[in-house]
């Protein structure tokens, strides 16, 4: 599923990339939407037997045809923005489903997602606490709480997406989580709903997961001490995926540790998946511009490319690995090349060191770019930035034209 050669050729389910870059131009981002779904079914089997709701990460990849599709599927999403909410609510999500996570929710976001009755508000600190409060008051909606807990565990992953430390500066510790708990369950404005946590992202063990949900469930038993009921637990999302040779997280691992952390409570499991369900559904695709062998022993053989670090910033940022592959192999003899971007930066490089044979002008397809790909992207350097096309089955769409130079400059003005 997803990404195949058919006579050599490197297509997105039946549709082959050069066709895509023939009617659409590079660089180009490709999604398989039969990719999504597969895997939004492997979460869902994984967590068969438990009352489960799969939340997705808008964050990861959020696309209106992306999210028109997830919704149609039944998911609920968790949202880091209004901007979020405001795509979900356009691509026919039902706020009912909907949580809101993050550390900074601005005023004019808490309105928002209470004047939609999203179904919680994943509260950070005490200070949130108090402004959902008035918020809820003012408007005459009652809010629903769920206090997001860090349970200082290791993911043991890239430190800019290890957020379950204590150091970090997401949710609050489990000794505060019981006094917010007390304040929201005595105010009239407030139901408390649910607990929940997000330990980091590209996490490809179990154990952390289990040590988490494990925290939050000594929680909710000393919260039912106090006579405070809550509907769900929510473990976030972070389930990690393959990109080189690492393994992918043990769906169905982590949900036999999950029914046996369980047990025979009645709380509803939430997750909240993004990188798992889009990843590997995603290629950026990009055409080499000009090769530049080394000239030279001590120097390196560069190719550049049309698609940079505006448009992918995982390797810049996260030193993330991506596979490179030719669309269309060509048998020539392979060198190592680093593929680079025309941005000026020595740091803008997709891939280091890959044995590849190249010519100008070849299709190259990054690999696993689904996810904080499109969504990470800029116009750094003034570079509009690259279409998106979703394949299903034989059939592809363009699902968000390239952006134009005037759609750029259109927002600016001067005298
Ligand atoms: C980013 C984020 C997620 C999704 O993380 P993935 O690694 O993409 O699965 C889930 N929950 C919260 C609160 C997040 O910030």
């Amino acid at each position: 599923m997803g990404y195949a050669r058919r006579h050599g050729e490197l297509c997105a389910e039946g549709v082959p990339l050069q066709r895509i870059a023939t009617a659409v131009g590079t660089p180009v981002y490709v999604y398989s939407w039969r990719s999504v779904h597969e895997q939004y079914r492997r979460i869902e089997h994984a967590l068969a037997g438990v009352d489960h709701r799969i939340c997705y990460a808008v964050k990861a990849n959020s696309n209106l045809a992306i999210l028109a599709r997830l919704a149609e599927l039944g998911a609920g999403f968790d949202i880091v923005s209004g901007g979020e909410l405001e795509r979900v609510l356009r691509a026919g999500g039902d706020p009912k489903r909907v949580v809101f996570s993050g550390v900074g929710k601005s005023t004019a976001d808490i309105d928002f997602g209470i004047k939609c009755g999203i179904d919680a508000f994943n509260v950070e600190s005490a200070s949130e606490l108090a402004r959902l409060e008035a918020r809820a008051g003012l408007l005459g909606c009652n809010a629903r709480v769920s206090v997001r807990v860090n349970p200082d565990v290791d993911a043991n992953t890239h430190p800019y997406i290890a957020t379950g430390l204590k150091e970090s500066k997401f949710g609050v510790p489990p000794e505060q989580a019981l006094e917010l708990y007390c304040r929201a369950s005595a105010s009239p404005d407030l139901t408390v709903a649910g607990i929940d946590c997000h330990i980091g992202s590209q996490i490809v063990d179990v154990e952390p997961f289990e040590a988490a949900l494990t925290a939050l469930l000594q929680l909710v038993d000393a919260l039912d001490g106090e006579d405070i009921a809550l509907d769900h637990v929510d473990i976030g999302g972070g389930f990690g995926v393959t990109y080189g040779n690492e393994p992918a997280l043990d769906l169905d691992g982590l949900g036999e540790v999950i029914r046996r952390t369980l047990a025979d409570r009645t709380l509803q499991l939430r997750v909240e998946p993004g990188r798992s369900l889009v990843a590997d559904a995603g290629i950026l695709l990009t055409r080499v511009e000009y090769l530049k062998p080394a000239p030279a022993p001590g120097y390196r053989n560069i190719a550049v490319v049309d698609a940079a670090m505006n448009d992918l910033i995982r390797p810049a940022l996260y030193q993330a690995w991506h596979a490179v592959e030719p669309v269309v192999e060509d048998g020539g003899v392979p060198k190592p090349w680093d593929i680079v971007g025309p941005i000026c930066e020595t740091g803008d490089f997709l891939a280091l060191d890959r044995e590849l044979a190249l010519n100008e002008g070849d299709l190259l397809a990054i690999r696993g770019a689904g996810a904080y790909g499109f969504a990470q992207s800029s116009n750094y350097n003034t570079r509009p930035r690259a279409a998106e096309v979703l394949v299903t089955d034989e059939a592809f769409a363009v699902v968000r034209r390239r952006e134009t130079i005037s759609d750029l400059l259109g927002l600016e003005m001067f005298d």
